[in-house]
């Protein structure tokens, strides 16, 4: 469960990211944040994890306040969040299944060089992740050979390999086309569904949260200003 209790971020330079934000996000929702450019809905996504660390109020995960957190706890909290991201952050240079066995180190970037430390074990789960999004075929290609599309699919089976209890996903398909898009939303849902993980999902389309999301959450200046089933949104919009 992840809390958000008046929970306000104000960046170095006085910009507001977050303002007084409270909200619950409970075990296996899948929940699409959506609002303009600006909006603030990566600071709130990545306050989750620590990336940004905001300036006032709690933040829960897990029945604890993230922000009190050491080095070491913080290690701890991101091996249970996978994070995806809108331009795939692979090592471009390195092969698929390199990328994908990252997940095991809980973190988003690879060390090739310690490819040997991984066990068998490792090595069958990081292929059974790229199976689950079909591209296993591409497992010994360099990721700067994929499609934007595959690239997002091999970040979505490194986030397995990872096996979160939470996926954050910061605007996962906004360099891709329509028909991509679609596919890419449709394998976050499915893994939400299969294996439980509770998921956030900053999209920049209504359309596409209608379509995917069980609640949706609209941000606006820092604020949220919407919060409810994606059936409710039509009438407030
Ligand atoms: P969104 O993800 O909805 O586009 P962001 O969370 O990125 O919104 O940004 C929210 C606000 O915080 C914006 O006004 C943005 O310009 C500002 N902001 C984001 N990151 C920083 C930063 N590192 N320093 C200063 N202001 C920032
Ligand atoms: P999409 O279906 O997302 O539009 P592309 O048209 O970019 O994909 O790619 C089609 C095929 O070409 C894919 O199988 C992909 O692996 C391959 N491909 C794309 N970019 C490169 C590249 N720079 N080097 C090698 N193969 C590539």
């Amino acid at each position: 469960m992840i809390e958000f209790k008046n929970v306000s971020l104000t960046y170095p330079n006085g910009t507001k990211g977050l303002k007084k934000v409270n909200l619950t996000i409970n075990e296996g929702e899948f929940v699409v944040i959506v609002g303009l450019s600006g909006a603030g809905k990566s600071t709130l996504i990545r306050s989750i994890n620590r990336l940004v660390k905001p300036t006032e109020g709690e933040l829960k995960v897990d029945n604890e306040n993230i922000l009190t957190f050491n080095g070491r706890q913080l290690r701890t909290l991101r091996t249970k969040i996978g994070m995806i991201f809108q331009n795939y952050n692979l090592v471009k240079r390195s092969n698929v299944f390199k990328n994908v066995l990252a997940g095991r180190l809980g973190h988003t970037s690879t060390l090739p060089s310690l490819f040997n430390m991984f066990s068998n074990e490792d090595r069958a789960l990081a292929y059974e992740s790229l199976k689950r999004v079909n591209i296993e075929e591409k497992i010994y290609n360099r990721a700067d050979e994929l499609s934007g599309g595959q690239q997002q699919r091999v970040s979505i089976a490194r986030v397995l390999t990872q096996k979160p209890k939470y996926i954050l996903a910061d605007e996962p398909v906004a360099s891709l086309d329509p028909p991509t898009s679609h596919q890419v939303m449709t394998y976050l849902r499915k893994i939400n569904q299969e294996d439980k993980i509770t998921t956030i999902v900053n999209l920049h389309f209504i359309d596409m949260a209608m379509e995917y999301a069980d609640r949706i959450i609209g941000m606006r200046a820092g604020e949220v200003v919407f919060d409810g089933p994606a059936s409710e949104v039509t009438e407030k919009t």
